[in-house]
């Protein structure tokens, strides 16, 4: 069960570096993570840790939270959309 939920959890947006959710600035990454329910218990979720990391080249932005509710960690990953410079 738990197998399942944690790959239901990479599948979903944010999950994984496949499918990074599409932020307009940095400062939504914690807006989002603090709002993304807990995928084991849906509590809610407090960022720990907000990174900027290149995942294959590619730059992403990582929060690591642990829920309130059950202690689960985990990273969930975000990408800015490109911005035109003016
Ligand atoms: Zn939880």
């Amino acid at each position: 069960m738990a197998d399942d939920l944690e790959r239901l959890a990479r599948a979903a947006p944010g999950g994984s570096t496949q499918r990074p959710i599409e932020v307009e600035s940095p400062a939504q990454v914690d807006v989002i993570a603090g709002r993304t329910p807990c995928s084991r218990c849906r509590g809610s979720l407090r960022v720990d840790e907000h990174v900027a990391r290149v995942v294959d080249e590619h730059p992403y932005r990582v929060a690591a939270v642990t829920c309130t509710m059950c202690g689960t960690t985990r990273e969930l990953f975000f990408r800015l959309k490109a911005s035109r410079l003016h």
